[in-house]
């Protein structure tokens, strides 16, 4: 391995701690940051991902290692990761010792805009770096009202914390179809819908009034969009999100034990039809939009580590992507409170789990078209092999 490779695996082992542990910063230093103007802030459009809630006091969402990966920001004051300021510059440490100097993540132009009705483009579309943008067309879920919503979830709490503060609402089509034409204008290239499940399980009509608004703003008629669903009853509506012009679909599994699906995601299992139909959905899914082309994902950490790999190998095997980021015991969930993994046991995951995506034969591209961000330890390996960051030109030229 070159010396470039293994200095980015170092970068990505601090990556994927500071995903776990999240990073203790004085929120003071961000006085001295443009944020919101150069760099861009966080906005809670979905989920609080800190580990402490921090209404009226603006985060960046991220910043870049020196290799060029992404890192995200997630505040825990316990971590014994810290940024510091000092002398006009930000830096991470690690129990006191310095690792790289911080460049944080520049905001989109289209942040800057407003939709024709005046809402924000910005908690429109959330942009998730390398082209890639998302919507929440709901920040909540009507699983609440039944009192079954997944424990590791905190969408509800998030919207109860920063809702009306951040001005988040349900987004109209035609809020989506001007913000996805803004963002696609300055280079994006793919966008994810997402959100709550909706009384009565409407997705399936709202999805479609998007993904037409979205076709007349950007003039695309494949648009490359993914949409991310809770598994349909009745198993023909998947078509219905292709026809609709959606080039990929998700639906997150969230855990692969069934018996453990069942108490943890209450609501997915009582509202679609349980963990088997889950399945049969996604493998359903393969038939209509492809092998490489049907995404879900697994809340790594809640249960062993052996009956994940069982569930992303049976699913890739399948032609499904399966990718199992790390649990974050969010705050507002009824897991807050409780600890994911040691950052060790998810890096260690992460590399088995890209290996099962080459096995399966799935390309970079195809990653890239069915996530919310191009930015998990999966993606940033195939980076990684496959030499495909800028850092990689700038040593050859
Ligand atoms: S279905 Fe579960 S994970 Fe999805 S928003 Fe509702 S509570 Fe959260």
């Amino acid at each position: 391995m070159s010396d470039l490779k293994k200095q980015l695996y170092k970068e990505l082992e601090i990556k994927n701690a500071l995903f776990v542990e999240g990073v203790n910063v004085n929120p003071m230093i961000f006085q001295n940051l443009d944020l919101g103007g150069k760099y861009q802030e966080q906005v809670h459009v979905l989920f609080e991902m800190d580990h402490h809630p921090h209404v009226g006091i603006d985060f960046p969402v991220g910043f870049t290692s020196p290799g060029g990966l992404k890192l995200a920001f997630r505040w825990d004051t316990r971590s014994p990761y810290a940024i510091h300021y000092d002398d006009g510059k930000y830096y991470l440490t690690h129990n006191g010792q310095e690792l790289f100097p911080t460049e944080f993540l520049k905001r989109p132009k289209y942040y800057n805009l407003k939709t024709s009705d005046g809402a924000e483009m910005s908690q429109v579309a959330t942009y998730n770096r390398e082209g890639a943008i998302f919507v929440a067309y709901s920040n909540e879920c009507s699983l609440k009202e039944k009192g079954q919503d997944c424990l590791y979830c905190n969408i509800n709490a998030t919207k109860d914390t920063y809702a009306e503060k951040q001005g988040i609402f349900w987004k109209s089509p035609k809020q989506i179809g001007e913000t996805a034409a803004a963002a696609y204008n300055e280079g994006a290239r793919h966008i994810t819908i997402s959100g709550g499940f909706i009384p009565e399980r409407r997705e399936v009509d709202y999805y479609i009034d998007v993904a037409e608004a979205i076709r007349e703003h950007t003039g695309l008629a494949d648009f490359n969009g993914t949409g991310v669903i809770g598994a349909p009853l009745d198993l023909d509506v998947i078509d219905r999100y292709k026809e609709a012009g959606y080039r990929t679909i998700a639906m997150n599994i969230e855990i692969w034990d069934k018996n453990i699906f069942k108490s943890i995601c209450p609501g997915k299992e009582a509202q679609c039809g349980g963990w088997d139909h889950w399945r049969m959905a996604l493998e359903y899914a393969v038939e209509v939009f492809g092998h490489g082309r049907v995404r879900s994902n697994i809340v790594a950490g809640i249960e062993p580590k052996q009956s994940t790999l069982e569930g992303i190998e049976y699913l890739a095997a399948k032609g499904v992507a399966c990718f199992a980021g790390a649990w974050c015991p969010n705050p507002g969930s009824a897991l807050e409170g409780h600890r994911s993994p040691e950052p060790e046991w998810h890096f260690d995951l992460a590399r088995k789990v890209a290996a099962i995506f080459r096995k399966a034969g799935f390309t970079y591209d195809q990653l890239y078209d069915c996530s919310a961000a191009p930015t998990t330890l999966c993606h940033d390996i195939y980076k990684i092999e496959d030499e495909l960051l800028p850092v990689f030109q700038e040593k050859t030229a």
